[in-house]
């Protein structure tokens, strides 16, 4: 027996100029931390009863998967509002799709050595945004937000060299429904490259939105997506961090999780990303930056239509739908926050959120209280809540108990740069069980001394 994944590679057949077809720069000494075998079992991967050692040199990089096709994807972007024409997979390598039934799914191995899009890094990650990431996106997951998944983490037996010295060096594997981007969009507009832009829309149409016929059905479609998507995320006080046009997925799931957080004390200024000095993109700014990012989409499809003024018009009224739709899925998600339905009016929820930042209050232990009929205080709030007679138990379904806190995460980087995973694994086996009651330290907002106020773009 041996390990077999469902390789079919449809991005590796669009033309030349979309990638760069590029191996991964082997390790010294792979180790296996996780292997997400549920998640594996879900793409039709079979490991062939693979051991540890076998897996490790596969999500390493030191052996490539038959079918396999590496290659690392060019994309531009917008970020923090500035143009840059050229960026693409500096430290990932796309392995290729698995496709099960009709969905593929692209297998990415990041931290995997340098690229022609590397400019002046060394294409490899160190163990904390490598952990970060597979608590994040599974956590996500589990809480039911669209997400590229965690496939595997690797320490590699080498050190990388950060600001603040050598670190262990790892590889995670990601798992996407693709990973084009807005960017990947606004390269080609950029270049004027029209035919590049038409096999990208097609290629996106037949792989995400099928249903979909032609540009302006596909803008629908993404800023449907994105709606919902930011929706999501400010029901469960997620935040990005760093939301540029390049880190905003097509298929509308959250990608690139690099300073983002699950925030502690509820504010709408919330920002902890240490590069994000104008808080661009502060929590409460996220679905205005996502409208902004749909125009960059918008404008880069432009040039696929044949009457680019009457384009314009049209392209400017689709994503001008953003709105409704976010502000329906945000009063649906914060309704049954609150053990309502779909009716209920969100004056209600906003004026808990007032209140919260008012008295400094934790969002996910508030919202948790509230679904398990305990005392939060705002005792005038909380007689108008209880006229509208709130099931509790769609509350406890809506309000997670645990989410990987910056605190926590942290506390499990320590460990693990030590040479200890148990307190990953622990974290995982609660992040992804996050409505389950669970000890009170996974449960409890940081102590003072415990609080982490800024993250790293930590590559
Ligand atoms: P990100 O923070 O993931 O959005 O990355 C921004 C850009 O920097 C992308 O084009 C990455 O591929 C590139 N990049 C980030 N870290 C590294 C690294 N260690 N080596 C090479 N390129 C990198
Ligand atoms: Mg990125």
């Amino acid at each position: 027996m041996t390990f077999h994944a469902p390789f079919d590679n449809s991005y590796a057949r669009l033309p030349d100029r979309f990638f760069t077809r590029q191996g991964p720069t082997p390790v010294a000494a792979p180790s296996l931390i996780a292997f997400n075998a549920d998640l594996a079992r879900d793409l039709g991967i079979d490991t062939g009863g693979a051991d540890a050692a076998t897996l490790a040199a596969l999500f390493s990089g030191n052996a490539i998967p038959e079918g396999a096709a590496p290659l690392a994807q060019v994309y531009g972007g917008h970020q923090f509002g500035n143009w840059n024409p050229q960026l693409g997979d500096g430290r990932a390598l796309l392995l290729g799709e698995v496709k099960t039934g009709t969905q593929r799914f692209d297998i990415q191995l990041k931290g995997s050595g340098p690229t022609p899009y590397s400019r002046m890094g060394d294409g490899r990650a160190w163990l904390g945004p490598v952990l970060r990431e597979y608590l994040m996106s599974e956590a996500m997951a589990a809480l039911g937000v669209p997400t590229t998944r965690a496939l595997a983490a690797v320490t590699t037996g080498e050190e990388v060299l950060r600001e603040t010295g050598p670190l262990p060096g790892a590889v995670l594997t990601r798992v996407a429904a693709s990973h084009i981007r807005v960017g990947t969009f606004q390269y080609f507009a950029a270049r004027g490259d029209r035919e590049a832009l038409a096999a990208l829309a097609d290629h996106v149409i037949t792989r995400h939105y099928p249903e979909a016929d032609g540009p302006a059905d596909l803008l629908r479609a993404v800023t449907e997506a994105q709606a919902r998507l930011i929706a999501k995320w400010m029901s469960l006080g997620f935040i990005h961090g760093v939301m540029n046009t390049d880190n905003m997925a097509i298929s509308g799931e959250t990608i690139d999780y690099g300073p983002c957080a699950f925030m502690d004390i509820y504010h709408p200024g919330k920002v902890f990303s240490s590069i994000d000095r104008g808080g661009r993109y502060a929590y409460g700014n996220q679905p205005q930056i996502a409208l902004w990012n749909l125009a960059q989409l918008a404008s880069s499809l432009v040039p696929l239509m044949p009457d680019q003024d009457a384009a314009v018009e049209e392209f400017t009224t689709i994503i001008n739908t953003f709105g409704d739709v976010y502000q329906a899925e945000w009063t649906r998600l914060f309704a049954a926050k609150l053990g309502l339905g779909p009716d209920a009016d969100p004056d209600l929820a906003m004026r808990l959120l007032t209140w919260m930042a008012e008295e400094q209050r934790d969002f996910t232990t508030t919202f948790r209280a509230l679904a398990e009929g305990e005392d939060i205080g705002a005792e005038d709030w909380r007689a108008e809540w209880h006229e509208q007679t709130p099931d509790l138990a769609i509350a406890r379904v809506a309000n997670p108990v645990v989410v990987p806190r910056l605190h926590l995460i942290e506390g499990v980087i320590t460990a693990g740069v030590q040479g200890d995973f148990g307190p990953f694994h622990d974290l995982l086996a609660r992040i992804t069980a996050p409505f389950e009651d669970a000890p009170e330290a996974y449960r409890r907002p940081p102590q003072p001394e415990e609080e982490v106020t800024r993250t790293f773009c930590g590559t």
